[in-house]
């Protein structure tokens, strides 16, 4: 079989960045050490090696939406991002809520990702929130179950699926909006959305649904996951839940950590559910990704044509692209102004989100599956929608000047994005 060594890097390995070589033959990591020299090389030299990216919440529109995203045009972009393996949201037409078009979803991915993808099957029969669908057939099939879109607003739905899910390796994955506090509106509730006459939506409406869901796992002892929490009443509940033994994990989107409502524009590349918090409810993030309150980074990638996004914060539909910007973005706003070490967020987006899902990680060791990134972290780039290989075109980063530029990306040991 083929030898390639990956020479000269700085490689993230056993929780530290040290400068060793690593020989992959086939699809494995086969050696980790120094002075290795096997079949062809390739110089990684001032380059950050790390696992692959592993990304639990993306949205890539097949069945029914390619004209926003495919499975392929999503691989594609993640990719080209540093992830090996993506967690397909299930808000599709049709909706997978039977084995069947979870086979039908896998067959897809076989033929036409780039990478491992991972279909979710929805928590309830057509994604409609009234009855569960079969997660005795299911659950062994998918590694979650989610309605992510829309909040569960039966309680009872969200009890007995928990109750089906005790003991079981797949997790309920929870979109948390209580609609009568969303009262249909567009952004948060804010000075800005006063003075603009947008329609404000209430940050409890994500707070209550959430403790309400915990409430319900700790007391069926079950694993329950927190889909992009975006405010710090949020964090505080998970903070307390977390103490009290309750199974649940959490993630925050890299927009949620950067950006706030101080900065809003009237344009569709802002305007994504949960919407963007303030300042407080930034530094509450902030302080949960570092003392773990929140387990890791998912971008909640949501592509939307150009005509979808084009109708300003009160018409654009909900969501944004991410999945080709989230290392940069992390990596600048946070590593590089020390407000994070390196390693944490490299936990962050790979380690942190297989440790919380029936996931193989991606990490560096011998016998593991060959799945790294290669970076470039002196290297800028302007962030320039027109080039990404997503269909959706709509990032809050757009025009932004980011480091940290994905060199390459290896899948099982094949090279599935090259710069
Ligand atoms: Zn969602």
């Amino acid at each position: 079989m083929n030898k390639t060594t990956l020479k000269n890097g700085l490689v993230y390995y056993q929780s530290s960045l040290v400068e060793i070589d690593i020989v992959i033959e086939g699809s494995k990591i086969i050696k980790v050490g120094s002075n290795l020299e096997e079949g062809k090389i390739m110089d990684c030299t001032n380059k950050l090696i790390a696992p692959a990216f592993i990304e639990a919440h993306a949205h890539f529109r097949e069945p029914g939406f390619e004209y926003k995203e495919t499975i392929k045009t999503g691989s594609m972009a993640a990719a080209k991002g540093g992830y090996t393996k993506v967690m397909m949201m299930p808000n599709l037409n049709p909706a997978p809520d039977t084995l069947n078009k979870i086979k039908k979803m896998k067959e897809i991915c076989q033929k036409d990702s780039l990478i491992e993808c991972y279909p979710l099957a929805t928590i309830t029969k057509k994604r409609l929130g009234k009855t569960l669908v079969n997660f005795a057939i299911l659950k062994d099939e998918v590694i979650g179950f989610s309605d992510d879109g829309s909040g569960i607003q039966n309680s009872k739905i969200i009890y007995d699926g928990l109750s089906k899910l005790k003991g079981a390796k797949s997790v309920m994955i929870c979109h948390c909006e209580d609609l009568t506090l969303v009262n249909e509106g567009v952004i948060r509730e804010s000075d800005y959305a006063k003075l603009h006459h947008h329609r404000p939506i209430n940050p409890l409406s994500e707070t209550l649904e959430a403790i309400r869901n915990m409430e319900i796992a700790y007391v069926l002892n079950t694993r329950i996951h927190l889909c992009h929490i975006s405010s710090r009443y949020t964090v505080w509940a998970i903070q307390q839940f977390k103490k009290m033994g309750c199974k649940v994990s959490a993630e925050v989107t890299p927009h949620h950590l950067i950006c706030t409502i101080c900065d809003l524009e009237n344009d569709g590349r802002f305007k994504m559910n949960p919407p963007l918090g303030d300042e407080e409810d930034q530094k509450a993030l902030f302080n949960g990704v570092l003392d773990g309150t929140i387990d890791f980074i998912a971008t909640d990638h949501a592509p939307h044509s150009v005509l979808e996004k084009s109708g300003g914060l009160d018409h654009s539909l909900f969501g944004i692209v991410g999945l080709e910007t989230s290392f940069a973005a992390m990596y600048t706003y946070f590593v590089k102004t020390k407000k994070m070490p390196l390693e944490l967020l490299l936990d962050l987006m790979s380690k942190k989100v297989s440790d919380c899902f029936p996931i193989k990680d991606s990490q560096i060791r011998v016998g593991n599956e060959a799945s790294i990134v290669i970076i470039d972290l002196e290297q800028k780039f302007i962030v320039d929608s027109s080039e990404f290989l997503s269909k959706g075109k709509s990032s809050i980063f757009e025009g932004k000047t980011l480091y940290g530029v994905i060199e390459k990306t290896i899948s099982k040991g094949e090279i599935v994005y090259e710069k």
